[in-house]
């Protein structure tokens, strides 16, 4: 169920302990695909696993900014410090260990959040008779990620095909690039998207396609349900010593 369009009493006979947050981008996705396709991805993957979950759970809001300065030389992208978030999402997180639900996963659409989440979600876990996990959806579907690229090209294709503008999709991929980062010796140099990609796309999202968008929400939701099913076992309390 989503907290946003159930009521206090519904929560309170919530009969479960799991619940899931999704955590999306407000970030350019290329000049075809639209600034909040971290956060749309993020709330169907959500949504589609709760449906396909057999059992209850609580669906909290998407929050829509995360870190993502990476692309502030395109236009609309908006980001906090990993500081500002990990400390956002912490709270989230301990208001909804407050009301019981001790089992918390964090879905993410968005790299930049990766790293911030796992330290986050781990402190929680450490210090918290709950246990807290982020899953990121294009780590658990086959395909290379890219950005603004072929799969999220059709997710959103899927999603809400109006948001995708086709007449820019060839323009789109002749000027983007086919590879994150700008490496040398393993080492990334480039710290933000523009040393790299001219117009924000990594990819190939003239490839992208509803059908092939609606089998990854499935692959990424079907990933996510077996995830929370192990969570739903997995004991609430850390070792005391090894
Ligand atoms: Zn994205």
């Amino acid at each position: 169920m989503q907290l946003s369009e159930s009521t206090w009493t519904d929560v309170e006979n919530a009969d479960t302990d799991l619940a899931l947050l999704p955590v999306g981008s407000t970030e350019q996705h290329g000049p075809h695909a639209p600034l909040g396709t971290d956060t749309v991805i993020a709330s169907a993957v959500a949504e589609t696993a709760d449906e396909h979950y057999d059992g209850d759970l609580v669906v909290g809001p998407t929050i829509p900014v995360g870190v993502a300065e990476e692309h502030r030389h395109f236009n609309g992208t908006l980001w906090v410090t990993e500081e500002t978030f990990r400390r956002y999402v912490r709270e989230t997180i301990e208001s909804l260990i407050h009301h019981g639900f001790n089992r918390v996963v964090v879905v993410n659409g968005h790299g930049g959040n990766v790293d911030a989440l796992r330290e986050c979600c781990a402190a929680i876990s450490r210090h918290n008779a709950a246990y807290v996990v982020p899953f990121t959806w294009f780590e658990a579907v086959s395909g290379r990620m890219g950005h603004g690229g072929t799969l999220e090209t059709s997710l959103i294709s899927h999603l809400q095909s109006e948001l995708i503008h086709d007449d820019r999709l060839q323009e789109a991929t002749e000027n983007g690039t086919d590879h994150w980062g700008e490496w040398q010796s393993g080492t990334n140099l480039a710290y933000d998207s523009a040393e790299f990609t001219e117009n924000g796309v990594v990819g190939d999202p003239s490839r992208g396609d509803g059908t092939l968008g609606a089998e990854l929400l499935d692959e990424a939701a079907d990933a996510l349900v077996e995830l929370i099913e192990t969570v739903s076992v997995r004991g609430l309390t850390q070792p005391e010593r090894w």
